[in-house]
């Protein structure tokens, strides 16, 4: 069988056959998970040129700088960081046993066990870094995986089923393309681990789906990810670094800062750095090659009518750069939206695209009960100098990761977990916490030699000694 299969009876097959090689296999040894990782690392160096082409091409426009970085080295790091560290990782771990049996000879140890096979759904926004990055996870665990990128981006899909198809061995690595019907029937096959990067509400369809065959699921969602900026913030610098991070991809980042909470004394000066940040990075827009368009006309036309709406229900909207608005292609200047009203569609669904909401300010107790009111955020940033103030929003919210005095910065550690909570997912990878993550952690108990419980009286018929000497233990 190729690594590339067609229909969801060839992966229904395929997965039949990863299961009795995983019972067969044993030890998946430490040269067998970092050949497969090396082959990945492999697949991305070998075709980097031609999947960077493929994703300028799905976008409509996507610089190969910023694909290699994103894509290509984002999901290198990774893997690399997968394959150099995984031999600190796998060995079993001596646990206490309990008394009396610790005396008496017993001991206990945790394994981590590769689970089995990982499914693996990407989206088109990241679509080789939304693959490649879980996939390191999972190869170092020392699973097999199936990968299926999105449609959205077909032609990355392609040329990725095409690379992947030519280098692994289908019973390591395998692709599997296709659209929604093809997502549905993945969701249902009965993976031993399911990892799905997407929008909350197809996230529940596949947690629902694979509750049929009870696969353990982890969900890489989205969700508005709010930035507030504290008065004791370098407004200046703040706004420097939120147009660098919202200028990435077109704003098409599941952590893209998507509402900024900014006290009302520093909107002008927060408007007038940010923009003119904005506007240097990008001066042109249309035919601009270092800006990301919108991935299709329906994503436009989401983002175009969310900002269309706010501005119909009175909000200011801003312009960056302030040039003519393009007529042909995706590429858009960003809209800063202010004070949009709380029930637009701008303040409730992500928006994923270039556009931004700009919410003024004079309590910061209320901008957390605000973000509190909503679904838990994928990404939370803060920009402030006040200590006190900083633990308090810490303390007082929960989201997936947090940047402090900057944007996107938490998502490239290799060596911490990378996942939301909530609305914005479950379970995470990079690193060890990938590592676990795609690891059954089994408890194995060894008995001691002897087994005294009978001379201690310990065993029926229980006698009012035996009754006596539990009730004795039971103590605060
Ligand atoms: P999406 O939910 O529309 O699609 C994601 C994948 O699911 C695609 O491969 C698609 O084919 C498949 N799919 C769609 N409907 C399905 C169904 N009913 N059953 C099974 N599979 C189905 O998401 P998208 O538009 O590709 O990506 C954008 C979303 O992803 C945003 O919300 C963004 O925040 C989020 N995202 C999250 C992360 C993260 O790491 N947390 C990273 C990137 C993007």
């Amino acid at each position: 069988m190729s690594a590339q299969l067609e229909t969801s009876q060839q992966l229904s097959d395929l997965l039949k056959q990863h299961r009795k090689a995983t019972d067969e296999q044993g030890v998946v040894d430490v040269a067998t998970r970092k050949r497969r990782l090396q082959t990945a690392i492999d697949v991305l160096v070998d075709h980097q040129q031609a999947l960077c082409a493929a994703m300028d091409a799905d976008f409509g426009g996507r610089h190969q700088g910023f694909s290699l970085m994103n894509d290509i080295l984002g999901s290198l790091g990774s893997l690399k960081h997968a394959r150099d560290n995984l031999e600190q990782w796998l060995g079993s771990e001596q646990r206490q046993v309990f008394s009396p049996y610790d005396q008496m000879g017993s001991q206990a140890w945790v394994q981590y066990k590769p689970k089995g096979t990982v499914g693996i759904i990407g989206t088109w926004n990241a679509p080789i870094f939304t693959l490649f990055s879980p996939l390191a996870s999972a190869l170092s665990a020392g699973n097999r995986a199936v990968l299926k990128p999105s449609e959205v981006a077909p032609e990355t899909a392609r040329v990725l089923a095409k690379a992947i198809a030519e280098c692994f061995d289908p019973m390591d690595v395998a692709v599997i393309t296709g659209g929604v019907e093809m997502g549905q029937a993945f969701a249902g096959m009965p993976f031993d681990h399911l990892v799905f990067t997407g929008s909350t509400e197809v996230g529940k369809k596949i947690m629902r789906a694979a509750a049929d065959n009870l696969v353990p699921v982890t969900l890489e969602l989205g969700g508005k990810s709010p930035v507030i900026i504290s008065e004791t913030a370098d407004i200046a610098e703040a706004a420097r670094r939120l147009a660098i991070a919202k200028g990435m991809n077109g704003g098409q980042l599941c952590i893209s800062p998507d509402l900024i909470y900014l006290p009302v004394a520093a909107r002008d000066e927060f408007l007038q750095a940010f923009c003119a940040t904005y506007s240097a990075l990008y001066p042109t827009i249309e035919n601009n090659p270092d800006f990301t368009a919108v991935i299709n006309d329906q994503h436009l036309a989401r983002v175009v009518g969310y900002v269309a709406q706010a501005q119909e229900e009175g909000a200011e909207v801003i312009y960056c750069p302030d040039v003519p608005m393009p007529t042909t292609g995706r590429k858009r200047p960003l809209s800063i939206v202010i004070n949009p009203a709380l029930l637009a569609d701008i303040m409730q669904e992500e928006i994923f695209g270039p556009a931004l909401v700009l919410l003024t300010y004079s309590d910061i107790k209320h901008v957390v009960q605000e973000i509190n009111s909503g679904g838990r955020p994928l990404a939370l940033y803060y920009f402030g100098q006040d200590e006190a103030e900083q633990n308090y929003v810490l303390d007082h919210t929960l989201s997936g990761g947090v940047t402090l005095n900057d944007a996107l910065m938490h998502a490239a550690m290799e060596d911490a977990p990378f996942g939301g909570v909530g609305a914005s997912g479950m379970g995470h990878y990079h690193g060890r916490d990938g590592f676990l993550q795609f690891s059954h952690a089994r408890t194995v108990f060894r008995g001691a030699p002897v087994d005294p419980r009978g001379e201690w009286g310990m065993l029926p018929p229980f006698s009012e000694h035996f009754t006596a000497a539990m009730a004795s233990q039971v103590t605060r």
